[in-house]
C-alpha cells in the first residue's frame, strides 16, 4: 500500500529522471560516434594530404631535373629524374590507395595516366643515342603539357580537395560541438526546471492529501474532545505536525478504548448483578407459594392446638408442596450448576423413539396425535444422552401443554445437506418439535428462553432456559418460532456424525 503510494507520488519525477537519463545516454553515444567518424575522416584526409604533398614535391623535383637536362643536355639529369621515380611511385600508390571518394579516384586516375605517359616519353628519350639530337620544343612540351598540366595540376587539385575536405570536416565538427553545447545547456536548464516542477507537483499532492486528511482528523478530534478532552490542532499542517497530531490522536483513541473497555466491564457486571437479582426474585416467588400454603396449614393446626387436626388431606397438601419445593430446588440447581456433558456415541433415532414412546400414554389420554418423522438411516451423535433426552422431553412436555385436546405434536429429525451455515465442513442434525397449539406468547419472542419466564399458572419458567444451556454446551443452538398454520415450532441444531437422507414417517 505504502509502496504504491510512493510510486504514485514520485511518478512524475521517475518519468523525468528516465527521460533525462535517456537523453544523456543518447547524447553520449551520439557524441562518441561523431567523434569517431570525424577523427576517421580527418586521419584519412591528413594521410591523403601528406601523400599528395610528397607526390607533388617529387614531381616538382622531376621537373627541376628535366629543366636542367633541357638546358645542359647532360644525361645525368635525366638519370636523376628516373631515380626520383621510385619515390614518386610510392607516393602515387599511397595517394591512389587513400582516394576513397569517386572525385578523388577520378583525379588520381588522371595523375596516373599523365605519370605513365611522362615516363614512357622519358624512356623513349633516354633510349635515343644522343641527347643533342632531341629537339628542345619536344622536351619543353613534355615538361609543360604532360608534367605540369597532366600530372602536377590534378595532383595539386587532389591536395586542395583533401585540404577542403579536412577543413569542412573540422567546420562540421565545430558546428556540431556548438549545437551539442547548446543542447547540453538546454538540458542543464530544463532538467532542474522539470525536477523543480515535479517536486512542486509532488508537494502539491502531499499538501492536498494533508488537507483532505485534516477534515476527517478534525472531525475525529472533535468527537474525541467530547470524550477525553481537547485535542489541539493548528490551522495549517506540515508533515511533522501531521505526525504529531496523529500520535496525539492515537493516544486519545487508546484512552477512549480504555474507557470503553472499562464501561463494557461495568455494563457486564451490572448485567450479571441484574441477572442474579432477577434469579433471586424468581426463586423467591417460586418458593413463596408452597411455603405460604404449608405455613397456613401448620399455623391452623397450631392454633387448634392439635397437630392431628391437619388430617390426611392437610398432610397430602404438605407432602405435595414439599415435593414441589424439592423439584424446584433440583431444577434450579440444574439451571444454576448444570452438570458438564458426559459425551458418548449413540443413535439419535432410538433416543427419539424412546422419549416419544414415554409420552405416548399422556398424549393419548388427551387424544393428542404424536408423530415422529425420522431418517431411514442411523443418525449417530456424540453427546450427553441424558441431557439430549431432557431437552427433547422439556420441548415435548411444553408442546403437550400448549396443544388443545385432539391436537397434534410432531417430532422431526433431519440431517441437512452440505457444510453448516458458517461454511464449516461439519455435519449437523436438526431436531424440530412442532405443535398445533396457541403459538408463542405474544411479545416475548426469544425471551421465553430467559429463566423464570412463564405464562403458565404453575410453571417455573426454567425448562427452556435449561434446554438452551444444554444445547449451547454441545456447540448447538435452539430457536423458537410460530408456525404459519398456527402453533409453535422449536428447532434444535446439534453436531452429529451422520449421513443425510430422506424421512420415514412413523405414528
Ligand atoms: P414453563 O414451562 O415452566 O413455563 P419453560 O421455560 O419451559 O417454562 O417455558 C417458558 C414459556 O415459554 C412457557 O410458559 C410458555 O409461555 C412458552 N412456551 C414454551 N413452549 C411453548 C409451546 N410449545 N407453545 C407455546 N408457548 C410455549
Amino acid at each position: 500500500m505504502t509502496a504504491r503510494l510512493i510510486v504514485r507520488m514520485t511518478a512524475p519525477l521517475l518519468v523525468i529522471s528516465g527521460l533525462l537519463l535517456a537523453v544523456g545516454v543518447g547524447t553520449a553515444w551520439y557524441v562518441q560516434r561523431l567523434q569517431k567518424n570525424a577523427s576517421e575522416v580527418l586521419t584519412l584526409n591528413v594521410a591523403s594530404m601528406r601523400a599528395a604533398e610528397e607526390l607533388e614535391i617529387g614531381l616538382r623535383e622531376v621537373r627541376n631535373q628535366l629543366d636542367r637536362f633541357l638546358l645542359t643536355r647532360d644525361r645525368k639529369y635525366l638519370e636523376r629524374a628516373f631515380a626520383l621515380r621510385q619515390e614518386t611511385d610510392h607516393w602515387l600508390e599511397e595517394a591512389e590507395r587513400l582516394a576513397t571518394t569517386p572525385q578523388e579516384a577520378r583525379m588520381m586516375a588522371a595523375v596516373k595516366q599523365g605519370y605513365e605517359h611522362l615516363f614512357q616519353e622519358l624512356d623513349h628519350i633516354s633510349q635515343q643515342a644522343s641527347a643533342e639530337g632531341l629537339p628542345p620544343e619536344r622536351m619543353g612540351e613534355l615538361i609543360d603539357e604532360v608534367l605540369t598540366s597532366e600530372i602536377i595540376k590534378p595532383a595539386h587539385e587532389y591536395l586542395d580537395f583533401n585540404e577542403y575536405q579536412a577543413t569542412s570536416a573540422t567546420q562540421r565538427n565545430q558546428s556540431l560541438a556548438d549545437r551539442m553545447v547548446l543542447g547540453l545547456l538546454l538540458l542543464g536548464i530544463c532538467g532542474p526546471g522539470a525536477g523543480l516542477l515535479a517536486g512542486f507537483s509532488i508537494a502539491r499532492r502531499v499538501s492536498r492529501s494533508i488537507v483532505r486528511l485534516s477534515l476527517p482528523i478534525r472531525d475525529a478530534a472533535g468527537k474525541l474532545n467530547e470524550v477525553v478532552g481537547p485535542v489541539t490542532l493548528s490551522a495549517g499542517w506540515s508533515l511533522d505536525e501531521l505526525e504529531g497530531v496523529l500520535c496525539r490522536m492515537a493516544e486519545q483513541i487508546g484512552a477512549v478504548i480504555e474507557q470503553m473497555q472499562q464501561s463494557q466491564r461495568e455494563a457486564l457486571r451490572a448485567e450479571q448483578l441484574a441477572a442474579v437479582g432477577q434469579l433471586a426474585a424468581g426463586l423467591a416467588h417460586e418458593l413463596r407459594n408452597p411455603l405460604m400454603s404449608m405455613k397456613i396449614l401448620v399455623q391452623a393446626a397450631a392454633e387448634r392446638g392439635d397437630p392431628a387436626s391437619l388430617g390426611s388431606r392437610g398432610l397430602r397438601v404438605l407432602e405435595e408442596e414439599i415435593i414441589r419445593l424439592e423439584r424446584l430446588t433440583r431444577t434450579f440447581l440444574d439451571f444454576a450448576r448444570p452438570p458438564r456433558p458426559e459425551k458418548q456415541t449413540f443413535e439419535a433415532r432410538a433416543l427419539l423413539e424412546q422419549t416419544v414412546a414415554f409420552l405416548a400414554g399422556r398424549a393419548s389420554q388427551r387424544d393428542v396425535q404424536l408423530d415422529c418423522r425420522l431418517p431411514d438411516h442411523p443418525v449417530w451423535m456424540e453427546a450427553d444422552m441424558g441431557q439430549v433426552r431432557q431437552v427433547l422431553l422439556n420441548l415435548l412436555l411444553n408442546a403437550l401443554d400448549a396443544v388443545p385436546d385432539g391436537g397434534t405434536v410432531r417430532v422431526e429429525l433431519e440431517v441437512p445437506e452440505g457444510p453448516d451455515g458458517e461454511g464449516r465442513d461439519r455435519r449437523w442434525l436438526v431436531l424440530r418439535v412442532a405443535d398445533t397449539g396457541h403459538g408463542l406468547p405474544a411479545g416475548l419472542g426469544q425471551g421465553i428462553f430467559t429463566p423464570f419466564v412463564s405464562t403458565k399458572g404453575t410453571g417455573m419458567g426454567l425448562g427452556l432456559s435449561v434446554c438452551k444451556r444444554i444445547v449451547e454446551a454441545h456447540g448447538g443452538e435452539i430457536t423458537a418460532a410460530d408456525r404459519p398454520g398456527g402453533g409453535a415450532v422449536f428447532s434444535v441444531r446439534l453436531p452429529c456424525l451422520c449421513e443425510n437422507s430422506s424421512f420415514v414417517v412413523r405414528h
